[in-house]
């Protein structure tokens, strides 16, 4: 009879201990540390929720999320747009009528971005374009909460010329175009006037 009264108390205790333990404990904050620390799931007690946007869950570090592209060292190969499955790469290029410089890994640049726009609405984040990219200009960022009101601000434009910068290089290329067309027209003139 004793016994039975002390294990009824003892499994009491235990079950009032737990529940008290988990009721102060979600007073305490939950800490912010990244997945990949030792202690992540012994430290999981707390509130389940942290207090976003002034607090934030790091990223992981092979995580896909909103694209970037450097693009002063993309030499407009256009495979990024060639290879995305969702097409949501848009690339215009203006070959340039001589070399323009190169790149921060020394790659030469033959090619204007005129436009260089992607569609974060339509991206799939399957990061194709981050891995055929011959430069690495294209990359994914840990960048997760760009919350837009209007759909077509997911469209992020990475160009840096101006219209006036596009019309002028395309000027340019169509002059030296129509001067390579002029000269080989006169060079067959020649042939044909000599033969
Ligand atoms: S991550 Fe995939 S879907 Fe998104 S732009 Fe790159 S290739 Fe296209
Ligand atoms: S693959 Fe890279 S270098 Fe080529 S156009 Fe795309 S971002 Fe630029």
């Amino acid at each position: 009879m004793i016994n039975k009264a002390l294990n009824g108390f003892t499994t009491a205790w235990k079950g009032l201990s737990l529940t008290l333990s988990h009721l102060f404990a979600s007073n305490r904050k939950r800490e912010v540390m990244h997945v990949s620390d030792n202690n992540y799931f012994k430290r999981m007690e707390g509130t389940n929720t942290i207090q976003y946007p002034k607090q934030a869950l790091p990223s992981p570090e092979v995580g896909r999320y909103q694209l970037d592209v450097e693009i002063d060292d993309c030499i407009v190969c256009d495979l990024c747009a060639k290879i995305c499955p969702v097409d949501c790469i848009t690339i215009e290029q203006v070959k340039a009528t001589e070399l323009i410089g190169y790149t921060s890994d020394g790659s030469p640049k033959r090619i204007y971005p005129a436009q260089f726009d992607i569609d974060m609405a339509k991206c799939m984040y399957c990061g194709l374009c981050t891995i055929v990219c011959p430069t690495e200009c294209i990359v994914m960022t840990d960048k997760y909460d760009r919350s837009v009101f209007e759909l077509t601000d997911l469209t992020y434009e990475f160009s840096n010329m101006t219209p006036e910068e596009v019309e002028e290089k395309k000027a340019l290329l169509e002059n030296q175009l129509a001067q390579k067309q002029a000269a080989k027209l006169a060079a067959m003139n020649k042939k044909e006037g000599g033969a």
